[in-house]
């Protein structure tokens, strides 16, 4: 017996459609016959494409975390630079101590940004040889001006930019080449719209030659393992084949509406969801001018018990929507508008909310 339909509203796992669970329910290949190598290789030039990048994109079966751990035992070799401005951020730090890396955090209160000339002093010292930054923290609704950022690292030539962009990955425009990003990651539960258990990444050139000089990079998450066995169509391990599928259904989804449709129609959802907000009292957590392109982190000014209208969502319209990260339950509370949402089921969420709001 499977429970009811519960649709995702939280900003991840998000709503997976019929299309695509039926698109991952193919019948299992060997991963090391010419089957998957055919299919590996099919889907290299859309994930690149939609990376905005001629580096490989490598395909791992773990959440983002792997990855991000991954990063940096792969790329510090001196001391990380962690900026942090929310729960997914401030962990990163944490992470790189407990990869036994010299670590640094770059610490804004949550909700701000960070700002490139904050890094620039940092960077300045010479102290680094990498930094993390989270392009969209998901905790806050913040999304940090990463072209700014990027601008900023550039002139610091030998700074590896390890980006997370778990919540905005194929939602938002991110010119990794053209940035000078040397690792793009992303599980796939957020704005990819699929299971979560699996991440994408790619990493540049010379990150790769910088990771084979790096002692102690493991075996799962070694990138110049990832490389070896991308040259072969392949992954280090045997990796969770139906994501494989799902993810080259996204792809084609993704590119028959084409990639600036789709870009946006994430933003013409944030901006219905953040007008509503406003137009009822709400403000939106995040500094403005920061706010993301596919979750609100909307401040619950009126007071209203943020519980209790969960609870009235699930119950009587069968939607899950998210009562606040951590630190600021209660006080804030999320909606996501990423992956296969449109304006018209935003729409029908913001009725819904209304009705909720008044059976409080
Ligand atoms: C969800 C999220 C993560 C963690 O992803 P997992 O799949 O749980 O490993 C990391 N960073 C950001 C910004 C996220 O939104």
């Amino acid at each position: 017996m499977t429970a009811p339909h519960v649709k995702l509203f939280i900003p991840g796992p998000i709503e997976v459609s019929p299309e695509t669970f039926c698109a991952m329910s193919q019948p299992m290949i060997g991963h090391r016959g010419s089957g998957f190598q055919e299919l590996y290789a099919s889907i290299q030039p859309q994930l690149q494409q939609v990376l905005y990048t001629a580096n490989p994109v490598f395909l791992s079966t773990s959440s983002a975390w792997g990855v991000m751990e991954g990063a940096v035992r792969n790329l510090v070799a001196r001391k990380v630079l962690n900026c942090c401005c929310g729960a997914f951020s401030d962990k990163w730090f944490e992470v790189s101590k407990s990869c036994g890396k010299d670590a640094e955090a770059l610490k804004v209160e949550w909700g701000q940004p960070i700002l490139p000339e904050q890094i620039d002093a940092k960077l300045k010292t010479g102290q680094f040889d990498a930094i993390t930054v989270v392009h969209n923290e998901t905790s806050t609704g913040l999304m940090n001006p990463l072209a700014e950022i990027a601008q900023v690292v550039k002139q610091y030539p030998d700074v590896m930019l390890i980006v997370d962009s778990v919540s905005s990955m194929t939602a938002v425009k991110i010119e990794t080449d053209a940035l000078g990003i040397d690792v793009l990651l992303a599980g796939t539960q957020k704005a990819w719209a699929l299971p979560p258990g699996f991440a994408v990444f790619t990493v540049s050139a010379r990150a790769l030659t910088k990771a084979a000089t790096i002692p102690g990079r493991g075996y799962y998450f070694d990138f110049v393992e990832f490389k070896a066995n991308h040259d072969k169509n392949m992954t280090p391990s045997t990796p969770s084949i139906p994501h494989v599928y799902g993810l080259r259904h996204q792809l084609e989804q993704m590119l028959a509406e084409g990639l600036d449709n789709r870009f946006a129609r994430h933003r013409q959802m944030a901006q219905l969801t953040r007008d509503w907000a406003r137009s009822r009292g709400f403000d939106l957590f995040p500094k403005a001018g920061y706010e993301s392109v596919t979750l609100s982190c909307i401040e619950n000014k009126r007071g209203i018990d943020v519980s209790k209208l969960q609870k009235i969502m699930k119950e009587r319209h069968r939607i899950l929507i998210d009562a606040g990260y951590g630190p600021i339950k209660g006080r804030t509370f999320r909606l996501s508008h990423m992956g296969d949402e449109t304006p018209a089921t935003i729409a029908d969420l913001l009725t819904r909310l209304d009705d909720a709001l008044k059976a409080l």
